[in-house]
Formats: structure tokens, sequence, C-alpha cells
């Protein structure tokens, strides 16, 4: 997968690209990431990329060309591989992020993540430019850089190769609709604290039984939203 992003904070990716499990991906020629400077792209003497809102109103919105710009340029360089590209907005209006989202985005070649700032982006790139808004909650963030940073992690997981066993996505919370069973690891005794006896039984007819069961208990206990969607 090849995985380009628009951003005023290029900056703001380094520790991310370059740790632990995205930079191994990058390694093994799984993954490709650059980060292109908005800023790069305007035609602004003084590299400006926002302006004040038409209508008035508080701060400032993200304009038209220097988006529209990088974006394109970006697709050129990659036209000739013919990627299928999909070019989302990180944007609290979008749809939020879940993991069949993200099941859905891994199976694409090329991601384009457009990153807004101040008070958004000018209405034109989301309508005429733009795939998908994608948001990563009900909530407001400064900028797009961690959405993009979040969506980012949780895709790339997901691609094949990446993670050292790949049964460890199967039975993860939300691949069923449900939460994952209770995980325990050495002591069996800590401080009086036992783990639970089936796990240490050897028996893996059971122990599969006592995580689906738990898994379910789990789920009713924390997220009873999720089973509805069983039906
Ligand atoms: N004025 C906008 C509104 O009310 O919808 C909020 C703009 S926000 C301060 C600036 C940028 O941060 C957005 O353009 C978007 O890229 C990003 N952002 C903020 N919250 C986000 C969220 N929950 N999910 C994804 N992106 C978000």
């Amino acid at each position: 997968m090849r995985i380009d992003i628009v951003t005023i904070f290029p900056n703001m990716f380094s520790p991310i690209l370059n740790e632990s499990i995205i930079k191994r991906a990058q390694q093994k020629k799984i993954l490709k990431i650059r980060v292109h400077d908005l800023r790069d792209y305007t035609l602004d003497k003084h590299r400006k990329v926002d302006d004040r809102p038409f209508g008035g109103g508080p701060g400032m919105v993200m304009c038209c060309q220097p988006i529209f710009s990088a974006v394109q340029a970006i697709k050129q360089k990659t036209e000739n591989r013919k990627l299928k590209t999909k070019i989302i907005l990180l944007s609290p209006q979008g749809k939020t992020l879940t993991q069949k989202k993200a099941q859905q985005l891994a199976q694409l070649k090329h991601l384009i993540l457009v990153c807004g700032h101040y008070e958004g982006v000018d209405e034109r790139v989301k309508k005429n430019l733009i795939d998908e808004e994608i948001s990563i909650g009900d909530y407001v963030l400064t900028g797009g850089e961690l959405p993009a940073m979040v969506l980012i992690d949780c895709v790339v997981r997901l691609l094949p190769g990446v993670l050292g066993r790949a049964e460890s996505l199967k039975e993860e919370s939300f691949q069923n609709n449900t939460l994952e069973y209770p995980q325990y690891s050495r002591p069996a005794v800590f401080n009086g604290l036992q783990v639970p006896k089936v796990l240490l039984s050897g028996n893996h007819k059971l122990i599969k039984e006592w995580r689906r069961k738990q898994a379910i208990i789990i789920t009713k206990k924390k997220r009873a939203d999720l089973l509805s969607k069983h039906r």
C-alpha cells in the first residue's frame, strides 16, 4: 500500500513513521508513506494556505488552490502505476472510523490523506476533490494530523505480512461484533490473584469454549450495543 499525507505540519509524522510496526512495514516494503508539506504547493509568495471565511465569522479557512494542487501532483506521480486511489479528508463531519472501515481501506492500494486545520477546509474541496470524509470520533481536534495517524495505524496493522501472527487479527475486539476475551500472562498467581484454571489446563477445546463465552460476557457488560449488530 502507498499512503500520501498532505499536511501543514509534516514533522508531526516522524515519530509514528519511524517506530514500531509502521517502521517495520516500510522496511518490509509492504508500505510506502510520503508526507507532503501543503505549503510547497501554494502559489502565494508567503506560502499562505488559509484565508478569512466569506460571509464573516471567526477563524480562517484552508483554501482550495494548495489542496487541489497537492492532490493533483501526487496523483500525477502515481498515475502511471495505475494504483486505485482514495482521497480522504480527516474531518469531524465524516463517518466515524470503525474496524470494518479500516478493513475496507486495507484492501486499497493507495490512500491520500488530507489533514485540515483552523476552521476546516473550503467546502469546494470536500465536494469536488475528496472521495470520503472520515472522523475518528465525535469531538473536535485542532488538526487532521492525529486522526490521520490513528487511521494509518489501524489500517496498516491489517495489511498482510505486517503483524507477526495473522491469527491475532482473527479474534480481537470488533472482529465478530464482540470484544476480545480476557488475556492473562505469567505468573499464574500474582499477589494471591489467580489466572482462571482452564487456561492452565492445556485443553485447547475447553480454552476455546471458555474464551468464546467470556468474549460474550465481556461484550454484554462493556459494549452491549455491539451484540445487537449480530441480529
Ligand atoms: N470548524 C470545524 C467544524 O466545526 O466541523 C472543525 C475544524 S477542526 C478545528 C480542524 C481540522 O481538524 C479539521 O478540518 C479536521 O481535518 C481535523 N479534525 C478535527 N476533529 C476531527 C475528528 N474528530 N476527526 C477527524 N478529523 C478531525
